[in-house]
């Protein structure tokens, strides 16, 4: 291994990457990768740092900072989301696109993990200021980006508008629509029918599975869901529509609400489509967001940052299954914990329960690519294939080495990866 300066210190300084790091020291232990494997796996292969200069709507002049991470290049071009939030940093994003790197490889598709962002708080700014500031990120990540180099998408606090703003500015600078540079774009665009539900109902999906598995049925089940955005209010909305799941508590970055009769949630998601915000939402009673996660539940649903499940409350939580929607929601410390718990908690972990979002952006990319167009059933079956076969995977594993699931999805992905390593050689 390279003896660490202080570039690797730099990133390893980061929380988030350091938790990164950690997971994977762990399974190079666990899996006896060999030495000369581990930075090449661990470090991403390219970090471009943007300034962002925008026109505030009042004339004054800001500058953000913009990011931008692709992981590796060994199995394909990069792929991974955009988040926009004021906490993101380069070491925040250099994890989710390790995450990204591993999910990819344990569902089987053919790209690198990428990930990129902007510290900023969306909230405060006007649709116009918006717009600027997602066509000036695109602009200047024009020479690292393109259909088979790196394909943007959607994550926190970015959209299908946002995507379109994206796919229009490298269009442009073309000279002709380019729809295969981002995923997550509105269907009339060439976006994919399913796209926008697909991480929620990938989620869903396998907390029916895992219900299955654990023989228990959904009417006894209450849920907690941590975060009302694209996935969480997705996954709310399939247990409140499609099953007799109980959603008992919802929250966003604002408040939290807890019902034990149950949450209406078509009023839940009416009034955040009015309001922006569950604050104020009267079918509920407003809890502690920090007492929220270890509330009593059968479900389990991190589905907004990283990190909150940690070694403090990781041995308080109540639930039977944790279904990890969100990237990073539980720190190796905590992880140490569930270890022990693995008879009462079924861990669904991240790279494996929010992988629907990637699979469905991969057949967006391929139809963009074809100019051929798939029906929602279709998305949905193939959808269906990739997990199960991926859940299978992990669970066949966990059983035959006794790993955690965690481990077990890791392992996959992780080993994926470096087998293309040694197949390509150093360049990648
Ligand atoms: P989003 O921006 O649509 O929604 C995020 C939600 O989390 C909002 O309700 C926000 O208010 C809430 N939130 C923010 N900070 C919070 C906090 N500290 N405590 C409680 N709630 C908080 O984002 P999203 O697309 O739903 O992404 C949520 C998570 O899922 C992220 O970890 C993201 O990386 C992951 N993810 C998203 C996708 C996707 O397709 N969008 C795919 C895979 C993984």
């Amino acid at each position: 291994m390279t003896a660490p300066g202080p570039q690797h210190e730099a990133l390893l300084a980061n929380p988030s990457f350091a938790m990164a790091a950690e997971q994977f020291r762990r399974m190079a232990q666990l899996l006896e990768i060999p030495k000369n494997f581990h930075d090449r796996l661990l470090y991403p292969k390219r970090m471009v740092q943007l300034a962002l200069p925008i026109e505030r709507d009042d004339g004054r002049t800001e500058v953000y900072f913009g990011y931008r991470v692709q992981h590796h290049l060994t199995l394909g071009p990069t792929k991974g989301g955009v988040r926009y939030h004021p906490d993101v940093t380069f070491g925040e994003v250099a994890a989710l696109a390790m995450w990204m790197s591993w999910k990819c490889a344990l569902t089987g598709l053919p790209y690198g993990g990428a990930k990129g962002g902007i510290a900023f708080d969306p909230r405060t700014f006007s649709l116009g200021e918006l717009e600027r500031i997602s066509r000036r990120y695109m602009q200047e990540l024009i020479p690292f980006v393109g259909p088979h180099t790196d394909i943007p998408g959607p994550d926190m606090g970015t959209n299908e508008q946002v995507m379109a703003w994206f796919m229009d500015t490298y269009s442009t600078h073309q000279g002709h629509t380019v729809g295969e540079i981002v995923t997550g774009k509105p269907i009339s665009l060439g976006g994919c029918v399913g796209r926008r539900e697909a991480t929620g109902r990938g989620v869903f999906y396998l907390i029916e599975r895992a219900l299955g598995i654990l023989k228990l049925p959904a009417k006894n089940c209450g849920a907690i869901i941590q975060g009302f955005g694209n996935v969480g209010a997705v996954v709310a909305e399939s247990m409140f529509y499609k099953s007799e799941i109980t959603v008992k508590g919802i929250s966003d970055a604002d408040c939290a609400l807890y019902n034990p009769k149950g949450i209406d949630i078509k009023a839940a998601t009416e009034y955040v489509s009015e309001h922006r915000s569950l604050l104020g939402f009267p079918g509920a009673e407003t809890v502690d967001p920090n007492e929220f996660l270890t509330l009593p539940c059968e479900i389990l649903v991190p589905a907004a940052v990283d990190r909150v499940i940690d070694r403090h409350n990781a041995g308080k939580i109540q639930c039977r299954i944790l279904a990890e929607a969100a990237n990073g929601p539980t720190t190796p410390d905590a992880d140490e914990i569930l270890d022990t718990r693995q008879d009462e908690v079924f861990v669904i972990p991240d790279v494996l329960c929010n992988a629907g979002g990637v699979i469905v952006s991969y057949f967006e990319w391929v139809q963009d690519l074809q100019n051929f167009l798939w029906n929602e059933s279709e998305v949905t079956d193939r959808l269906v294939r990739l997990l199960e076969q991926s859940f299978a995977a992990v669970l066949k594993l966990s059983k035959e080495r006794g790993f955690s699931h965690r481990s077990a999805a890791l392992a996959i992905g992780i080993q994926r990866v470096m087998e293309a390593k040694k197949l390509r050689g150093l360049y990648p």
